[in-house]
């Protein structure tokens, strides 16, 4: 049994890591460091009800050894959801902050201490076989394994970097405290994927006129669920023998995914073409990918977690430089049905389109400027359209993760040398030592393509938790 395991950072990430190191019995001690309430992080903070998780509640489990926790959690709430239901995503705050004081109480009961330091980590020094974690405020603390689970940083695009401060522009994560706006408002939502949908749906609510733009102009694809039906086992086996599996050469992500296609379209389902829409106009898309969702031909999405799993476990014994080449052609294909949108935010997003509310746009922003209390944006075609408001969902970044004379930096974007993430998920820190301080979740994100789920990152902790019980007290 290790003395203390420290945990940097507890969203959905660091409270699973909680729990299943509690019950694995690995550590006397586990040191918690959140500077917030634990469980909730960004994704999950918002009371709205509107805003539904975008994967099934059967994909959302904490804990690695019960599937179905979040499930069962709902239903001891007297809610009576299906397992394939995306439900709002408060509720699975609320599941992460129940576990987390569940778990205090199993803790006390089995002896081991747990305490949460409501403060940020800034580094963490190897010392000795073991770790020094120091804090924002000064405090130092000794650990001798690590687990980094500090979720994503908002990427602020750089035409609104000047103007964060005014009111007019805002993130999509603070849109629900952000100023009311009014009623036949004008405003430009900066992103295509799933953030912008959230944002389209609270400014359609609130009777704005919402137009979405980013480079692609596409929206995610729509789903139902996530797991096929339990007498169907999945059919992406088949890939786990394709050829690139085994070379450096990122040249075979054409195969690759012809590969998928043909699993996908295989064992009886029906053809790829009846399964998916191609269609150019994004809402006459959307329109097509709701109907095949209700009529339940998008049978692609049964395989969603099998491939999320896969994917992550061959990409992770290339080295990174081959597969980040591989993945940024493959994840152009992919993105929008991996990061589908629920069937229901689909049909919001459908309506405000035909009311006249919703237009979607391929293009990308030049220059925004100030005209009074409106807002100007320059696209780089030429064209110019004017604004009450600019929201911007433009995603996520890995967080920071430097190194420097042994010891890590986070948050820190400037000194020191990026550092490596291994295949078994151990963080280097520049030393000839065979560390235990582990990435988990985004933190993970140079080594792992598909961390972006509760879904992906469950498994990466019970894959830690292995490790640390290897580990000589
Ligand atoms: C809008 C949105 C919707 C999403 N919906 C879903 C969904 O429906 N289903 C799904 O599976 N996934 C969803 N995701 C992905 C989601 O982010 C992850 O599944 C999961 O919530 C990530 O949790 P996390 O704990 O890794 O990160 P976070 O939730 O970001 O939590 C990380 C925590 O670490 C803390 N932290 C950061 N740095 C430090 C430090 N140095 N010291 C101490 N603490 C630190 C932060 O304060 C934060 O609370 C969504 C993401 C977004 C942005």
């Amino acid at each position: 049994m290790l003395r203390n395991v420290a945990v940097v950072g507890a969203g959905a990430t660091g409270t699973s890591a909680v729990v299943n190191l509690v019950r694995s019995g690995v550590a006397q001690r586990i040191d918690v460091f959140q500077p917030g309430a634990i469980g909730h992080g960004d994704a999950f903070s918002s009371t709205d009800p509107a805003l539904l998780c975008n994967t099934s509640a059967d994909s959302m489990s904490l804990i690695t050894e019960c599937p179905d926790d979040f499930v069962d959690y709902l239903h001891g709430l007297g809610m009576p959801v299906a397992p394939s239901d995306c439900v709002p995503r408060y509720l699975f705050a609320q599941y992460c902050r129940d576990r987390y004081l569940g778990i205090r109480s199993e803790a006390s009961a089995l002896g081991v201490r747990l305490r949460h330091h409501r403060d940020k980590v800034v580094s963490v020094a190897g010392a000795g076989p073991g770790y020094t974690l120091r804090t924002e405020s000064g405090a130092e603390w000794p650990a001798d394994a690590v687990m980094l689970c500090m979720g994503v940083d908002a990427w602020t695009p750089p035409v609104v970097r000047p103007f964060r401060c005014y009111s007019g522009v805002v993130p999509a994560s603070a849109l629900g405290s952000a100023a009311a706006l009014s009623r036949d408002a004008c405003v430009l939502v900066l992103g295509s994927r799933l953030s912008a949908v959230d944002a389209v749906i609270m400014l359609g609510r609130s009777g704005c006129r919402v137009q979405v733009a980013s480079p692609s102009g596409t929206l995610p694809s729509v789903r139902t669920r996530m797991y096929p039906d339990p007498s169907d086992c999945g059919s992406l086996a088949a890939l786990a023998g394709h050829p690139w599996v085994e070379t450096t050469d990122a040249a075979q992500a054409d195969r690759f995914v012809a590969g998928l296609v043909r699993c996908l379209a295989g064992h009886g389902r029906p053809h790829l073409r009846d399964q998916l829409s191609l269609a150019d106009d994004p809402v006459e898309r959307l329109r097509a990918e709701i109907t095949i969702a209700e009529e339940g031909h998008n049978l692609w999405q049964e395989l969603t977690v099998e491939f999320i799993a896969l994917t992550n476990e061959w990409l992770r014994r290339q080295p990174p430089a081959v597969w980040q080449d591989f993945w940024a052609i493959v994840e152009g294909v992919l993105d929008r049905y991996i990061s589908a949108m629920p069937v229901d935010n689909a049909k919001k997003l459908l309506s405000l389109a035909d009311a006249g509310r919703l237009e979607v746009r391929g293009r990308r922003p030049s220059e925004l400027t100030r005209r009074g209390d409106r807002w100007a944006m320059k696209w780089q075609d030429g064209s110019c359209d004017h604004f009450d408001a600019v929201v911007y969902a433009t995603g996520y970044r890995p967080p920071s993760m430097r190194c420097s004379g042994g010891r890590l930096l986070l948050g820190e974007r400037r000194r020191g040398t990026p550092t490596a993430v291994s295949a078994d998920l151990r963080v280097d820190l520049g030393r000839d030592a065979d560390e235990r301080v582990f990435a988990v979740g985004q933190c993970s994100a140079t080594r792992v393509p598909l961390v972006h789920g509760v879904v992906a990152v469950v498994p990466q902790i019970s894959r830690v938790v292995r490790q640390l019980r290897a580990f000589p007290a």
